[in-house]
């Protein structure tokens, strides 16, 4: 296993940790200031400054864009709104090429409204995945399938596990599609260890980190610093590295909580957890 104990070079800043108080601009320039060696930015947060700027400023900054959150959201209604959401994700391909970024993040989206067909959702994934493809393959830009936790299957994403991914991978074929493992919506999953290996190294695209607080509190907006909840991270880190995977460490804290710090005390604590707790 790596030792990230010496500095955060891989430790990576997802956008949203931060996303009330700094905008894009001042997130690139938080992570030079407190050594942070990558960024991952939210769509919201790239549409600030536009893709080139943001793509020339990150390269300026000599940061690793480690993804591009997000696209997905491929479920819908009728064959308008499929087509709809499908070219809203070959945008997102095309800005985060422009960025450079290591992959789009895929948060696949859940029920059309009305709907109570929850396999017929997840066949609509898989069928918008294997469209978006055509146009990520030819672009070079790696799709990473992000299953979330069961409790947002309704409203955010119908895949909610890693077997899940791993089996849409291996229908659609594993060139230029993958998995982005994020602890939050994972840690619970008793067969955790056994997909993660059977995802390996090829598939295992991004590594997001934070962690689950007892109690939670909001089921969005209460994910843990690393280190204040329950989730064994370094034991999690320790299973995709022996799988291959050697990225960054990405934080996405989505909280109330640390949305109402000063990010310039909250960056200088991912860079003490990451340290001592990822
Ligand atoms: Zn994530």
């Amino acid at each position: 296993m790596r030792d990230l104990s010496a500095d955060a070079a891989l430790l990576s800043l997802n956008t949203i940790t931060v996303r009330e108080q700094w905008s894009l601009a001042e997130c690139i320039e938080g992570c030079v200031r407190h050594g942070i060696g990558g960024i991952s930015p939210w769509r919201d947060k790239l549409e600030e400054m536009g893709a080139g700027e943001a793509a020339r400023r990150i390269g300026d900054a000599g940061l690793t864009v480690t993804g591009l959150c997000r696209g997905g959201m491929f479920p819908a209604a009728d064959a308008a709104g499929r087509q709809a959401a499908l070219d809203d994700n070959r945008r997102a391909v095309d800005d985060a090429c422009t960025i450079g970024a290591r992959c789009l993040v895929l948060v696949v989206g859940g029920l059309p409204p009305g709907s109570r067909d929850i396999a017929g959702a997840r066949d609509q994934v898989r069928d918008s995945i294997a469209k978006l493809l055509q146009h990520s393959r030819a672009a070079d830009m790696p799709l990473a399938i992000e299953p979330l936790h069961p409790m947002y299957a309704a409203d955010r994403a119908c895949v909610n596990t890693l077997a899940q991914a791993n089996d849409i991978c291996d229908e659609l074929g594993d060139d230029g599609l993958g998995i982005a493992v994020d602890l939050y919506h994972v840690w619970w999953d008793p067969d955790l260890a056994a997909q993660i290996a059977r995802a390996g190294k090829k598939r295992l695209l991004a590594f997001h980190v934070c962690d689950w607080l007892v109690p939670t509190t909001d089921l969005l907006l209460d994910r843990g610093m690393m280190g204040d909840g329950v989730i064994d991270i370094r034991g999690i880190r320790q299973l995709v590295e022996a799988a291959g995977y050697d990225g960054f460490c990405e934080t996405e804290i989505l909280s109330r909580r640390w949305w109402a710090e000063d990010p310039d005390a909250v960056l200088p604590t991912l860079v003490e957890r990451h340290r001592t707790v990822v």
